[in-house]
């Protein structure tokens, strides 16, 4: 740490994104300052859907909990045409075995952002609301911020890192200079919270296609609390003032559930993009979150990019400013993530796309042969697992990172380097009970797991690696065998969760350069 630095890490912005790193960088000790411009809390619902991935975060967190208590399960997903349900993809059967969280937890952002804010408070950290981000320079050693604060003065901070978590209007983005290319969709969505019975099926999501477009039914907390989202009907774009009853007559008309409304809480239109900011850093500054992307809300998958985006840093982050590592280590963030949301942007995109163009033939297309190729798809148990891992976002992988390294000699279907490591549930000692892998890898340090062979003794700095040798036994032989981990293989598991090096025979040397070169953690 220089003592020369006002701050380590300055995060503008606390939102989801900024208070996810905010806490990972807080629970490490890691000297931070969280601001944003806005006098408080964002009371907002927004997003909604907390995928599986997420929840696994929030566990090493200590808040998925509170997250469950707080939430409502959703159990599955069916899709509506012509007001008959064409297909159902059950969550909690497809995820089981693949994360403890088969399904989709129904929790607003507001929500999810008061959990993160009281965790934050936890170690010691708060917001510093109503206070801007105006100015930003960098120099070698350091980023120089001038910040508004509620009086209107303005401070000078220096930080050795800046992170721009600060939503799509980014104003790090702007003052590094780095583009977002896109552009907007013509649609305008709306959202309604409502109170609502009608043939939906309950605690699951409910796709309703139609000619011209769809709506989405989110179970939420509370008896017939519904929130539905949808395309406002093109006459109703330009108008100022669309409330509930403007788009009753569309969601009645085409959704076809026989819907009997009680009351409507909240009701907001919004227009979105789908863009990408061409570098997600320029030299000690970053950007996550909605900064760095911005796409569709098909697929519910916003959010929780954003958080997985402070999840990837964070750890960096914290190793290179305790000076434990070097700091190319962080340059594997844009290597990593940027991949991710072009991904994410082209899929949120074509689903889009199919499910809003509004000539006829596409009409067609939606609510007969789309309706019936779902339908057809998801009895396959196989593509079935393959949707769930995609929007549960367990599936994400960096195989392609400079972080990643698998040796010759796995079998093709293994977990390799980039992959998020399985759930497993194992035996960890001869005469032991079965234990939750997920529970014993906290995501402090790197655990390197080894099966099949002698434990090595490797010279990692103190504290930074746990070993785990994984005892022969028959039910770690059936577990390995179900998520195809070979009996004789060595993992090592990045604090994040994420593989880093793999292979069949550890040889210590070979891990150790891993360690130094790969990683760029530095012999204590
Ligand atoms: C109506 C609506 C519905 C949505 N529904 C969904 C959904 O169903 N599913 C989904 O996944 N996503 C949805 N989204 C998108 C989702 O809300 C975003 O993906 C998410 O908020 C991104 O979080 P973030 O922390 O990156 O950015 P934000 O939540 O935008 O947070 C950025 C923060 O930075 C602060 N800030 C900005 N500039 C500065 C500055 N110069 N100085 C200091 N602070 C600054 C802002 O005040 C804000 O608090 C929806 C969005 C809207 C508007």
């Amino acid at each position: 740490m220089n003592p020369a630095l006002d701050t380590d890490v300055l995060i503008i912005g606390a939102g989801p994104t900024g208070l996810m790193l905010a806490n990972q960088l807080a629970r490490r000790g890691v000297r931070a300052m969280i601001i944003d411009r806005h006098p408080g809390p964002s009371l907002q619902t927004r997003a909604l859907g907390v995928q599986a991935r997420t929840l696994e975060i929030y566990a090493q967190l200590g808040i998925a909990g509170r997250a469950i208590e707080l939430g409502r399960i959703g159990n599955g997903a069916n899709l509506w045409a012509n007001g008959r349900r064409m297909a159902q993809v059950p969550f909690g059967e497809t995820g089981r075995g693949v994360t403890p969280y088969p399904y989709i937890l129904i929790l607003g952002q507001d929500d999810n952002e008061r959990l993160m804010g009281e965790r934050l408070r936890d170690w010691g950290a708060a917001v510093q609301w109503d206070t801007e981000l105006v100015g930003l320079a960098q120099a070698p050693d350091h980023a120089a911020a001038t910040l508004r604060q509620r009086d209107g003065t303005t401070r000078a901070i220096r930080a050795a890192w800046v992170a721009g978590c600060d939503g799509a209007r980014s104003a790090v983005r702007e003052l590094s200079g780095i583009g977002f290319p896109g552009a907007p969709y013509e649609h305008v969505f709306f959202v309604a919270d409502t109170e609502v019975t009608g043939g939906m099926v309950p605690d699951e999501v409910n796709v309703y296609l139609w000619r011209r477009g769809f709506h989405l039914l989110f179970p939420m907390r509370g008896t017939d609390h519904w929130r539905i989202v949808g395309i406002l009907p093109e006459a109703l774009n330009d108008r100022k003032d669309v409330g509930f009853d403007d788009v009753l007559p569309s969601v009645r008309g085409e959704a076809g559930a026989g819907f009997a409304f009680k009351k409507c809480t909240w009701f907001s239109t919004y227009r979105i993009h789908h863009r990408s900011a061409s570098r997600f850093r320029d030299r000690r500054c970053f950007l996550l979150g909605d900064a760095a992307h911005i796409h569709s809300p098909v697929g519910a998958q916003g959010m929780n990019t954003g958080l997985q985006d402070a999840y990837n840093l964070g750890w960096k982050l914290a190793l290179v400013s305790d000076g434990k590592a070097d700091a190319r280590l962080l340059d594997s963030y844009e290597e990593e993530r940027i991949p991710v949301a072009r991904r994410l942007l082209e899929t949120t995109d074509r689903g889009f796309r199919l499910i809003v163009a509004d000539n006829w033939l596409a009409g067609l297309l939606r609510t007969q042969v789309l309706a019936r190729l779902a339908s057809f798809a998801m009895g396959m148990e196989l593509v079935r697992r393959f949707a769930f891992r995609t929007v549960s976002q367990v599936g994400i992988q960096y195989r392609k990172s400079t972080l990643s390294q698998s040796l010759v000699g796995l079998p093709e279907d293994a977990p390799r380097a980039g992959d998020r490591f399985p759930w497993l549930q194992l035996k960890m000692s001869a005469e032991g009970p079965v234990e939750d892998l997920f529970r014993k890898f906290d995501d402090q340090r790197f655990h390197l797991f080894v099966a099949g062979q002698p434990n090595p003794h490797v010279a990692v700095p103190d504290g930074l690696l746990q070993v785990h040798a994984i005892p022969s036994d028959p039910a770690n032989v059936a577990e390995l065998a179900r998520s195809r981990v070979p009996g004789a293989s060595f993992y090592l598991v990045r604090p994040d969760g994420h593989v880093g090096m793999c292979g069949v025979r550890l040889e210590a040397g070979a891990l150790e350069r891993y360690v130094a070169e790969r990683l760029g953690i530095r012999s204590s």
